[in-house]
């Protein structure tokens, strides 16, 4: 992918990130519509996105005046089971009661392995994700550690895990603290362990419920991440394309979904499905 001479033209999804090897930061790929760009070879040069002022579904492709749930029209946003609030909260799980919106979705994406983890995206977190979804899910944060813990044969059962360490971690990532850098590195192997022997009541109490094979610690390394930034902004400021459709600047970094110019950050995720010319 060389120099742009036209604008691309195309409707946002999340940025692919890939891991590139050791020692070698992740590859950014923007996706905008049947567009793909190169983001790390854009790195301090000028980059500039204009909001053309459409929107289409991620989910329909239907014209949307607004997007719901990061990328939805609100028909789709009320019917998936993916915009439903029990993936958010997975132990709110319903699919027993019969009233999952997409029983045949729920089978395919949270009766699957899931991963409970530790990261350090902004400090010591704890996260849950399919299996299937890592490492794409600590890229998104942009954890620059993380190390999975546990295993479990359901979203649900990750859910329920995820709620007994998080009386003891958090589960949010300070995303000025991540774009900012400020982040210390933590040995996640000795706070799984410290963790895993400080919950052992509860974790047995799950397996009485679940199964004894339901919960099944796992031992592996934790993997480090390595993002393309050239310099960290010291002052966060956030760039809204609903505010002003046109944004962009110098590229100084990418980390998590976010692009950060010398003009301010701006998080792609929450612009999925807008369309945006891209210069
Ligand atoms: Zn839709």
């Amino acid at each position: 992918m060389g120099e742009l001479i036209t604008p691309l033209r195309g409707c946002l999804t999340k940025m692919h990130i890939e891991p590139a090897g050791r020692n070698a930061p992740v590859r950014y790929t923007l996706r905008a519509g049947d567009h793909r760009l190169d983001l790390n070879a854009r790195l301090g040069k000028t980059l500039r996105l204009t909001h053309t002022g459409a929107i289409a579904c991620t989910h329909c492709g239907r014209a949307t005046r607004k997007s719901f749930g990061q990328g939805y029209c609100y028909p789709c946003f009320k019917r998936l089971a993916q915009c439903d609030t029990c993936i958010v909260k997975p132990e709110t799980c319903h699919f027993d009661q019969g009233t999952c919106r997409e029983p045949e979705w729920g089978e395919s994406h949270c009766f699957q392995p899931h991963v409970v983890y530790l990261a350090n995206s902004s400090g010591l977190k704890v996260g849950i994700t399919r299996r299937t979804q890592l490492p794409t899910r600590w890229l998104d944060q942009g954890a620059i550690q993380a190390l999975p813990i546990l295993e479990v044969d359901t979203r649900q059962q990750s859910g329920f895990v995820e709620m007994l360490f998080k009386e003891q971690v958090a589960d949010r990532t300070n995303w000025r603290a991540m774009l900012k850098g400020e982040v210390e590195p933590v040995d996640l192997c000795a706070e799984r362990d410290r963790l895993l022997a400080s919950l052992d009541n509860g974790l047995r109490g799950l397996r009485e419920r679940f199964g004894a094979d339901s919960l099944r610690v796992l031992d592996v390394e934790p993997v480090t991440l390595d993002y393309p930034v050239l310099e960290s902004p010291t002052k966060v400021v956030s760039h809204n394309l609903d505010k002003t459709p046109a944004v962009g600047g110098t590229l100084m970094g990418l980390k998590g979904q976010y692009l950060m110019f010398d003009t301010g950050v701006i998080n792609l995720r929450k612009y999925t499905g807008y369309e945006v010319t891209v210069e």
